[in-house]
């Protein structure tokens, strides 16, 4: 196997620091760095943009104030809380986390690196940024914006996807870490998210110009190296939004598996036309009125993308009682039914972001 080379990194720290006290955003976790505010930001971000986490983040912090009003939370309002903002195990690994720091810790979140590792849902570089944002413990805290900067100060070709470089990058930064680490760690990442962005190094407006390699040798385009992604996979879904008498059908989706435990509309792989729909219906006991195509949708996961068609089905009378039977009876093609009006879909049951093009519109 490969070894990734060693990344000396220059005297980075002083002018790194500097811009980061002038120019550093203001944002909740940051202006307030509780070890609980700053955990829960960090879990939010992952995969997750700034902007997309703020609102948020507000309305969690309001709604669970501090780890034990989280390890007591109800399933469905933790869910509610998190709607739209995908990877729902963060959520549930919160969660799980929160139980264990209350019968472990007494509710105090360790400020340990390898303790917070421990946890579930925290992996290296949630652990360095908890333990050095919120507790000033002198560890690095390595995201791909981190990654991408020192790949480029360095000039290293090394694939940044590999452990092996992620873990010298840890070194090298470790090395370079002065006293006010919680600073020097979200510096990096501010750099990486401002200025040395993924397309466009903006190193005219770098602090570190002076000291980069790649800037010297006009090689910022060409890194860092990251081995291609596979390719998604592809999948058409056919989505039901199906009415009666102004509630809507939602089920449960199973324990295991993407989007694992949230409510859906029912929905059935490949693209259905009217009469295997109408059909569909039938055999699960419900007599549609009416049924009228809806809107193509996307929804792209890590490693699959959704292709959906919608269909708007209103029922004729009240099947509830005979849908159920039979998928009780193992025999409908749909799976248990509930029934939600716009208000109890709005306020109580989450719906994940990959079924919100076909949420019905309020009357
Ligand atoms: S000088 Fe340019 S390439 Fe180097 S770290 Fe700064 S923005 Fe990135």
């Amino acid at each position: 196997m490969k070894t990734s080379a060693p990344f000396p990194l220059p005297n980075i720290a002083k002018p790194l620091l500097q811009w980061f006290r002038a120019r550093a955003r203001s944002l909740p976790w940051r202006d307030c760095p509780l070890p609980y505010y700053v955990w829960v930001s960090e879990i939010m971000l992952q995969q997750t943009r700034v902007a997309a986490v703020m609102p948020y983040f507000s309305r969690f912090v309001a709604a669970l104030p501090d780890v034990a009003s989280l390890a007591a939370a109800d399933d469905d309002a933790l869910m509610k809380l998190w709607e739209g903002l995908g990877y729902y195990s963060r959520a549930r690994n919160l969660k799980k986390a929160a139980k264990l720091v209350m019968e472990k810790y007494g509710g105090a979140i360790p400020g340990d690196f390898d303790e917070l590792l421990s946890l579930p849902g925290i992996g290296r570089y949630t652990a360095g940024a908890i333990a050095s944002i919120a507790y000033g413990e002198r560890v690095p805290a390595v995201d791909g914006n981190v990654l991408r900067v020192v790949a480029r100060l360095t000039a290293s070709r090394d694939d940044i996807l590999r452990d092996t470089t992620k873990r010298a990058v840890e070194a090298a930064l470790a090395a370079a870490m002065p006293k006010e680490a919680g600073q020097f760690n979200q510096a990096m990442m501010e750099l990486g998210a401002l200025v040395c962005l993924p397309r466009a190094a903006h190193c005219e407006e770098c602090p570190l110009a002076a000291l980069c390699r790649a800037h010297a040798e006009g090689l910022e385009a060409e890194l860092p190296v990251k081995t291609a992604k596979k390719a998604r996979r592809v999948e058409p879904r056919t989505v039901l939004l199906i009415e009666r008498d102004g509630k809507f059908a939602i089920a449960k989706r199973p324990k295991r598996g993407l989007l694992a435990e949230l409510w859906e509309f029912p929905n059935l792989p490949g693209e259905k036309s009217r009469a295997e729909i109408l059909a569909l219906c039938k055999s699960a006991g419900l007599f549609a009125k009416s049924a009228h195509r809806m809107k193509a949708a996307r929804h792209i996961f890590t490693h699959i993308e959704w292709q959906l068609s919608g269909w708007h089905i209103r029922l004729a009378d009240t099947p509830e009682a005979v849908g159920e039977k039979r998928a009780r009876c193992g025999s409908s093609p749909l799976p248990p039914l509930t029934w939600a009006t716009h208000e109890e879909l709005s306020d109580i049951y989450s719906i994940p972001a990959a079924f919100h093009a076909y949420l019905p519109t309020t009357p």
